[in-house]
């Protein structure tokens, strides 16, 4: 028998972006505030819709750090009933999505990472995760995005937590490791994120079990490209060992990151071009915050103390979403203005957010 606290939140998940990102706002938001939810038609707007290994295993995580009661948590699963029965707790814990699926998974580790982040920042003690799967894949934040971008980025809300890649792990494979150590946090700041001129573009070409050439050719072909663009690269190449061979390019600036995965028959200069275009096209708009960072931000600025506006480049469906599942789980005010895929302004009072013990 599932033991509601309080009214349980309904939820479409197809409305929207129509992906596991609605799912992970849920899970995070449940854990954070104790309010169970039901979800149903997950994923419907994905080609596989449903649970799939990364969802299921953040399902499972979110649910091992407040003791969940679940329904529904199984592969390809479209409806999840999910109540918590105890305000988030620290503690090591160690997921691995290939033990959500026979024959592994390259899941995204650093989505189920910014699903537990929350929930824990708030736990009364340490958390030390450490989570494998693929690190660096597709549709999903790449582990340096998560180090470079994101976690600088919640520095300036106050929040800080460690961060360590222990393997690298691309598509298909996976089995690439990171360890997070996370500390309790009491408050979330209002963050400054004010126009900052940028004249350096930071970047990792990186390969594993490929020969050297490929991370210089990536490197060369993108610090050329940024130069004739007026700026000023600081790209590093390396070649790193993992259990299968796997190519990329990750580019970052203040609040923005880029980057662009290789694959069999696809030559090192077009990955480079890929990313470079990408990140040209976000500083030619002057906007502040990326793309990606924009949908990631709204949660924490939704917790925060205080009001926050700042600019994007693209108003995306995952940002306009997750606003508007934020807008159903907290009392917050998120205005936006723009048209969708074009440039936005997002402006958010953020509800100063205290944990359920001390509310
Ligand atoms: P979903 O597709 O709903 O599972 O959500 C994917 C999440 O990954 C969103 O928060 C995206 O902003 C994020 N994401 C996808 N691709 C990238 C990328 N290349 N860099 C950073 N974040 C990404």
């Amino acid at each position: 028998m599932l033991n509601c606290k309080s009214v349980m939140l309904e939820i479409d998940g197809s409305e929207g972006e129509g992906g596991g990102q609605v799912l992970r706002t849920c899970l995070s938001l449940s854990a954070l505030t104790g309010r169970p939810f039901r979800i149903t038609r997950i994923r419907a707007g994905r080609s596989k819709p449903g649970l799939r290994p990364q969802h299921l295993t953040t399902v499972r995580a979110v649910a091992a750090i407040c003791a969940a009661e679940t329904r529904g948590a199984a592969l390809e699963s479209q409806t999840l009933t999910f109540v918590p029965q105890s305000a988030p707790y620290g503690g090591n814990y160690r997921f691995d999505v290939a033990d959500a699926a026979a024959g592994g998974s390259a899941g995204s580790v650093t989505l189920i990472l910014q699903a537990l982040l929350w929930p824990l920042l708030f736990a009364g003690e340490t958390a030390v995760i450490t989570l494998r799967g693929g690190t660096h894949v597709p549709f999903s934040p790449p582990y340096h995005f998560l180090s470079q971008v994101y976690q600088p980025a919640l520095s300036r809300f106050g929040i800080t937590f460690s961060l360590d890649l222990m393997a690298w792990g691309w598509y298909p494979r996976g089995q690439g490791e990171i360890v997070a150590t996370i500390q309790p946090h009491r408050d979330i700041l209002c963050p400054n994120l004010d126009a900052e001129t940028i004249q350096t573009v930071t970047g990792l070409a990186a390969v594993t079990n490929l020969p050297s050439h490929i991370p210089q050719r990536m490197s060369q072909r993108a610090s050329n490209l940024l130069r004739k663009a007026g700026l000023q690269p600081a790209i590093t190449a390396v070649r790193e060992h993992s259990v299968a061979p796997g190519a990329g390019i990750f580019l970052w600036v203040p609040l923005a990151g880029f980057s662009s995965l290789g694959r069999p028959g696809l030559a090192a200069e077009k990955v480079a071009e890929v990313a470079v275009a990408d990140c040209l096209a976000f500083l030619e708009n002057r906007s502040v915050v990326g793309p990606y960072l924009a949908d990631q931000l709204l949660l924490p600025l939704a917790l925060a103390h205080g009001r926050s506006s700042f600019t994007t480049s693209r108003l995306t469906s995952h940002t306009l979403t997750n606003a508007q599942l934020l807008r159903r789980w907290l009392d917050v005010g998120i205005e936006i203005s723009g048209a969708p895929g074009g440039p936005g302004q997002i402006a958010v009072g953020g509800i100063a957010f205290t944990p359920q013990s001390e509310s």
